[in-house]
């Protein structure tokens, strides 16, 4: 078994429950090859945990348990097991959901997602990678299915100098799938859309929105495959103005609003939704219930400043087109706003406006995309409902 060894007071943090072991808090290694499991050790020799050696040089292990356990295969049926039970207790109902979520999860570097029953692997890691048949075969069988997906075609990889990769882990099948989430039906392709093929992140707060929704005018400024707006249609939405840059996206929108039986009361546009919302303001369109889900303005600390100019300008121009007594559904999903900063950038851009907001409700990722006290990177979904007044 090979060692870690952390120089004196580099425990304290991994102590405290964070996973992750840099290069620089390293005073010793020994056989120590990616994918290892090892044993981390404090200065004075006495036992942390054990972890998984990284593929990176900076990012050297990822601490997988506080015991000193087997990490074998039967360590990973059981750590399935308890996922499994958890998404269960959580959410009953759904028929989508994540049922892993690497590091919230306690096993850094592996995501999958279940759409009904197809499920999709990630390994983002080193040693989830080398491991990732084994892991489709326990998935399966908990699961009860054959049908296993693999999108491992995210950039994250190569830290790890993993290839890009996607296709058939198990099973082969028609990967358009036709999915359900809270009371609707979307078409989905978990090889080719957006993260697995759907944000299942929102599922939540998609119900939260949609339950406000009868009888209003409802702008969905980033709409993707248009889920935000069918939900809230199926709940009696007057009507529905689905907005994407993509084409795909709102072919895709088009295709699940049909699906649904909400195309009569909707409209399409694939447009820049920062020109539009301006240009809709200008004109006097108002709406009563204003949606926004943009893509990370930031991957990085650096960009923090831009993103927060994009959060406020798209907000306020949100607020702008919110008749009094409407709502501003809003979400960032930058994992360098926090909550906090997120409302502090909403309540700029209402001063800016003129408006009162109400906050409804705070919001985060769906239960199932599990978030770890220890480690705040695992929280990144800030979903705030305002009334505008
Ligand atoms: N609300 C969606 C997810 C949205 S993801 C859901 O829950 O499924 C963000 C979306 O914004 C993507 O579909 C992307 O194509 C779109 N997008 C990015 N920049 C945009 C822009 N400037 N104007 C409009 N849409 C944009």
């Amino acid at each position: 078994m090979g060692t870690i060894k952390l120089y004196k007071g580099k425990d304290r943090r991994i102590r405290a429950g964070h996973l992750w072991i840099f290069e620089g808090e390293i005073d010793e290694v020994r056989e120590a090859a990616p994918g290892d499991i090892v044993d981390v050790v404090n200065h004075q020799g006495s036992f942390l945990g054990k972890a998984m050696v990284s593929g990176s040089e900076t990012l050297k292990a990822r601490i997988m348990a506080r015991k000193d356990v087997p990490i074998d295969e039967a360590f990973f049926a059981r750590a399935l097991e308890g996922c499994l039970e958890y998404r269960r207790r959580v959410a009953p109902d759904a028929t989508c959901y994540r049922l892993v979520n690497s590091e919230g999860d306690l096993l850094p570097g592996l995501t999958v997602d279940v759409y009904e029953d197809v499920f999709v692997l990630q390994a983002t890691t080193y040693g989830m990678d080398i491991r990732k048949r084994m892991l489709a075969e326990l998935v399966a069988k908990l699961l009860g299915t054959g049908k296993a997906y693999e999108r491992d075609d995210m950039p994250v990889r190569r830290y790890e100098k993993l290839e890009p990769v996607k296709g058939f882990l198990m099973g082969e099948f028609d990967t358009r799938i036709r999915i359900r989430e809270n009371g609707a039906v979307m078409d989905i392709d978990v090889s080719e859309g957006q993260k697995t093929g759907y944000y299942l992140d929102q599922r939540e707060n998609r119900s939260a929105a949609a339950g406000l929704s009868a009888g209003l005018h409802v702008l969905d400024a980033f709409c993707y495959n248009g889920s935000f707006g069918v939900q809230a249609g199926i709940k009696g939405a007057a009507s529905v103005h689905f907005m994407d840059l993509s084409e795909p996206a709102i072919e895709k929108a088009r295709e699940n609003a049909r699906l649904n039986g909400i195309e009569g009361i909707s409209r399409f546009e694939t447009v820049n939704a920062f020109d539009e919302l301006n240009k809709l303001a200008k004109e006097g369109a108002r709406y009563d219930m204003v949606m926004l889900d943009p893509p990370p303005f930031t991957r990085n600390k650096e960009a923090v400043e831009g993103a927060i100019r994009g959060y406020k300008e798209i907000n306020l121009r949100g607020i702008k087109l919110t008749r009094p007594g409407g709502y501003l559904v809003t979400s960032s999903c930058s994992q360098h706003i926090g909550m906090e900063l997120f409302k502090e950038i909403i309540l700029t851009a209402a001063a800016d406006a003129g408006k009162y907001l109400q906050l409804v409700e705070a919001r985060s990722q769906a239960k199932d995309h599990t978030r770890l006290l220890s480690m705040p990177e695992t929280e990144y979904l800030k979903f705030l409902i305002f009334r505008v007044a």
